[in-house]
């Protein structure tokens, strides 16, 4: 029977794990260690980094693994190179799975930016800017102390923000009137956020829209070439080839 590795941190890699336990496949996912109490997913769990490629052939090799599932988040750029050069190496077989990004509406066009140090120079003077965008590359936006910033997390960040950052901890799902009545209540003025895609999140983006508040989007990394699903149905149909 297969041997499958799922590389985590997503709904859609949980979702896979269960769906492939449940038809008896033999199935380990791998976690970064980013969270502090993450769901445990059915089947095998390993948690932290592989040592780069050649850490992650040697995973794949000791494990017998045959066929890696790139479930990761859509801008977890680095480990998801590392999983085409291991796959390419080793000859394991590799699917990605990546959720579809955001439609951007033809009536309220975000401005794009290349990253999370393009989002900070993006910043309105003056303005009020809710930062939607993780715990990676936050301190980049301390330099901006001329714009307030409410800044949401779901876990606590690890060293404390400045004083013209507000913290705010939740957990998503989010809803329209939720997203709604945090906007204004805060006086959000501009949206930063990733494209990270699925329907968690997305009600920000329509909140946004119907209070027209600007959305910064910092567009997705690019990546290497792969076979490539976008559901975790799909990605059913394409192992049980
Ligand atoms: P990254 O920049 O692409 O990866 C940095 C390093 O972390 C990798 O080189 C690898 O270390 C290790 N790593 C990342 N994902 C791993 C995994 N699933 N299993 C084992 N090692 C892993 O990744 P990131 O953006 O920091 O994201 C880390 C994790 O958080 C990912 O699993 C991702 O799905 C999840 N996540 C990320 C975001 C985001 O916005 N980036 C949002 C939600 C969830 P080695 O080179 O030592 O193997």
């Amino acid at each position: 029977m297969a041997k499958t590795l799922i590389l985590g941190g997503t709904g859609e890699a949980r979702a896979l794990a269960q769906r492939l336990v449940a038809a008896g496949q033999e199935v380990i996912t791998s976690l970064a260690g980013r969270t502090a109490s993450p769901v445990a997913p059915a089947g095998g769990l390993r948690v932290g980094g592989f040592g780069g490629v050649d850490g992650l052939v040697r995973y794949l090799t000791a494990e017998q693994i045959d066929r890696l599932v790139d479930a990761t988040h859509p801008y977890a750029a680095q480990i998801s190179a590392n999983a085409v050069g291991a796959c390419a190496a080793s000859g394991v077989r590799l699917l990605r799975l990546l959720r579809p990004g955001w439609q951007e509406p033809e009536d309220a066009p975000w401005r794009h930016v290349a990253d999370i140090s393009a989002a900070a120079d993006a910043l309105p003077h003056g303005g009020t800017a809710l930062i939607t965008s993780g715990h990676g590359g936050l301190e980049t936006f301390f330099a901006r102390q001329d714009c307030r910033q409410i800044v949401r997390l779901i876990e606590s960040p690890v060293a404390p923000l400045p004083w013209f950052m507000t913290l705010l901890l939740d957990r998503p799902p989010y809803d329209l009137a939720h997203e709604k009545a945090l906007m204004v209540a805060h006086g959000v003025t501009h949206v930063v956020s990733k494209n990270s895609g699925g329907a968690q999140t997305e009600a920000k983006l329509e909140a946004a829209r119907a209070l027209g508040i600007g959305v910064i989007m910092i567009d997705r990394p690019a990546y290497l070439p792969a076979p490539e699903v976008t559901s975790v149905d799909e990605a059913m149909a394409s192992l049980a080839r």
